[in-house]
Order: structure tokens, then sequence, then C-alpha cells
């Protein structure tokens, strides 16, 4: 359930909630990646993702630098279901990062981002037989084995070569977040079983065209704190019949602001916790790889709304805008808090409801947020839409899709366009009869 909003705010702590180097210029309004968010609405229309690039290769830059001095011998991989578009997973490569894949169509994402398949890592606890050769054909790096089954399958398509393979094991921990965002706990649909995990290593060390690289460990999403991650690496470094092993990666999973409240611990102590238990656990001459998503691009980018109308409510006034459960399922799927602002009204104001457009009382998107005297017509920037708001998106109530619109030192462009009525109708093989077309034509 939504929660309530907890504190008092200032306009310095809402600016906290954006992409660093955000700020009002002297006007008042909002500025991202040096941009105005109000020109960035009217330039590209609303609902917009709006992700400041700078922001995006620090956020990159802090993973790869903490990494590199708490364990030089480690990689960065970016989760790309988090965000999976090709001037993103492009941007992140140029910092030096790998991608991870979940299944066929991130993989493509990411070929046609231009990623190296060497440093590709293909998850999945379903994969499809289409996908893992796809993997294979595409010369992905490694192969996270989920279940017996991908092992099978995935040797008798590899036909030249060892495939490298990591073994995604469940290292029976409950993380302390959302239980939809659970991965690691005992029971979890992801990974094998201890007894699992130490027959797919017998079996993978007997194959031919198979080569166990290491292990796969992932606890969760949104986590608050270092705990679960440390007794993560303690799991899988007890795992009986395993042996040690050249490759460990520890997954995603840590926390972002999105909540005056919220605390989560930086990207350094997180490695540094990380890197930690694996001195005390693992080989040290080990590579370690995580795979964050969320931690990554999540504070990086901000939605941008306009207000289509005010009603009184119940308790608060409702501020209905063009968007909602269609660009931003967190909400309604974890229950998660966002905070907003007008952009050209910044911070203060009266509490509110934010509502979507959507046929659906649960299409909230903030309860009790304040906005300062909002009217049809204002823009509301939501901060720290990054993660799993693009990804998600769907067309209920025929909503089109929105753009994804880069900014960097005041210039703004359109890296995915707004979907069109016409993109929508594509897959429809059935849509023909002329008397859409004036607004199809309209909408090109
Ligand atoms: C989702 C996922 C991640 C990324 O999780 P975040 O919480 O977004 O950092 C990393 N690894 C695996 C295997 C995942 O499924």
């Amino acid at each position: 359930m939504l929660i309530d909003r907890p504190a008092a705010t200032t306009g310095d702590d809402l600016l906290d909630l954006f992409p660093e180097g955000s700020h009002l210029d002297g006007r008042g309004h909002l500025r991202v990646g040096g941009c105005s968010l109000a020109e960035v609405a009217e330039r590209f229309g609303t609902p917009a993702l709006v992700v400041d690039e700078t922001a995006l290769r620090n956020r990159a830059r802090d993973y790869r630098d903490a990494l590199g001095r708490h364990w030089p011998n480690s990689q960065t991989v970016f989760a790309s279901k988090s965000f999976p578009c090709t001037e993103v997973v492009r941007t992140l490569v140029e910092e030096g990062l790998g991608v991870d894949v979940a299944g066929g169509g991130e993989l493509v994402t990411a070929l046609a981002a231009g990623a190296d398949p060497e440093h590709i890592v293909m998850h999945g606890n379903a994969k499809t037989d289409e996908e893992l050769a796809m993997a294979v054909a595409a010369g992905v790096g490694t192969v996270v084995i989920d279940n017996l089954r991908d092992l099978e399958r995935l040797e008798k398509l590899v036909t030249d070569g060892r495939q490298a393979v990591l073994l995604r094991v469940i290292p029976e921990v409950d993380a302390d977040t959302h239980a939809a965002m659970m991965t690691g706990h005992r029971g979890s649909k992801f990974g094998l079983t201890a007894d699992q995990a130490a027959e797919a290593a017998a079996r993978v060390r007997r194959s031919p065209r198979l080569r166990l690289d290491g292990l796969h460990v992932h606890v969760g999403s949104q986590l608050m704190e270092t705990a679960p991650f440390r007794r993560a690496v303690e799991a899988v470094a007890a795992l009986p019949g395993l042996g040690r092993h050249p490759v460990y990666d520890l997954g995603g999973g840590l926390g972002v602001r999105y909540t005056y409240t919220d605390r989560p611990p930086t990207i350094e102590e997180y490695v540094k916790a990380l890197t930690d238990a694996a001195r005390d656990h693992l080989p040290g001459d080990a590579r370690l790889i995580v795979e964050p998503g969320r931690s990554l691009v999540g504070p990086t980018a901000v939605t941008l709304y306009r207000v289509v109308t005010v009603k009184p409510g119940g308790h608060r006034p409702l501020v209905a805008v063009d968007g909602g459960m269609a660009d931003n399922l967190e909400p309604m799927l974890y229950g998660q808090r966002f905070e907003a602002t007008l952009v050209d009204r910044v911070g203060g104001g009266e509490a509110c409801d934010l509502v979507g457009r959507h046929c659906e009382s649960g299409d909230t998107l903030i309860r009790d947020v304040p906005l300062s005297s909002p009217r049809a017509g204002d823009i509301v920037a939501v901060p720290a839409t990054g993660a799993y708001c693009h990804s998600l998106a769907n067309n209920y109530n025929g909503a089109r899709r929105p753009p994804v619109v880069f900014c960097r030192d005041g210039e703004a462009w359109e890296a995915v366009r707004r979907e069109t009525y016409a993109d929508m109708l594509r897959r429809d093989t059935r849509a023909g009869h002329p008397r859409a077309l004036p607004f199809l034509l309209a909408d090109a």
C-alpha cells in the first residue's frame, strides 16, 4: 500500500531527490542536465522520461571506481531490465560496464546498443530454447544457469569451444524488502538449491562444451542495508561440495532514494561491505561481478506530466495528470512512494493526491504530496523514475508509451520517441478501417 508522506520538506531536500546538478534557474524553474524541464515538456510533450546523461555517467563511474579500488579484479555489469534502451546501454558501455540481459529482447537491445557480446551475461529462470540459441549465436560471454534443464539444453547448442557458465544459487537469505522484490529466499523461483548446484557443478565439469566459471547470487531489489548482501556472500561461500571458483557474481539490489526519509547505503558503502565480506569468505584471487540496475539508473531520470484537471477530492485535492500506471507501475506493484513538484513553482504548497489517467482507483501515483497551487496545464516532475519505469511501461487505456529524452549540458534529444497510435495498431492484423486514418496521420 502507499505510504503516507512521513515528514515536512524543504526545497533543498527536494532537489536532493533529482539528478545531481539539478538546480533552479533565475526564474525559479527546475533544470536537469542544464535543461529547463518546462521547455523539455513543451518541446517533447508529456508524459516524458528525462535522463540526465552526466548523472548517469557519474553513477557508472562511482560503481567502477569503488569496485576498482576495493577489488581491482572486478566488473560492473548493468542489469538492463531496469532501463532497456540503447542510449542508456551505450552510455554505460562507454563507461566500461558489461550488460546483463534476461532473454532475447534485452539481448537484442544490448547488441543494438553496440555492447561487446563477450561482456554480456544472460539470465532467466525460464529461458526458452530460442533464447539460449540466440545467446550462443551472438557469442554471449556468460550464461547463468538457473536450473538443470538450462544445462542440458545449452550443452546441445554449443558446437565449438566451451561456453562459460555461472551457477545461480539460492542463498536462503530473506532480504528486508517488498515480498515481490525478494529473490534469494528459500523457495525462490530463481536458481538452484544447494543440492542441485552441487549436481550442476559436477555435470558442467564433465561437459566438453561448458566451462564452470563460478557462482551467482542475487538477493533482491531496493535493499536499504548492507547486511543481506554480506549474508549472501557468506551463504555462497558455505555451500557444500562446490569448492572455490574463479568468478563470483554477487548480483544487484542496492536501494535508491525515492523519498526524503530514504537513506540507502552509498555505492561506496555498499561496495565496501560487499568486498569486505568477499575478503572474509571468498578466494582472494576471484573475479567479482556486481550487477546493479536500480541504483545505477534510478536517480538519474525524472518523469514529466501535465496536470489535466484538479478536483476537490475527499481528503485532499486530486491532481490528475496525463500519465500514471502505464508509465510508472512501481507504486502499484510495490507500494513505492515517490515525491513530486511543479517545475516552475518548486517545493512547498498544500497536500494533494497525484492521480493518473487510468480507469482504476489504484492508479494513484503519490498520496499526500505537497504541490504549490496546482492548476490544469502545470508541469509536474516526479524524480527517481530511471529504474523499472521505461521497462514496465504499457499501453493500458491506449496510452502511448512516453519518449526517453536525454539531457546534457543544456542540450536535449529524443533517445526513444513517443509511441504513436500507428505503432499501437501495427500488430493488430485486423486494423484497416479508414475512419482511424486522420488520427493516425495527425499523430505520425
Ligand atoms: C534484477 C536483477 C538485478 C538488478 O537488480 P537491481 O535491484 O535493479 O539492482 C541484478 N541481477 C539479477 C540477476 C537480477 O535479476
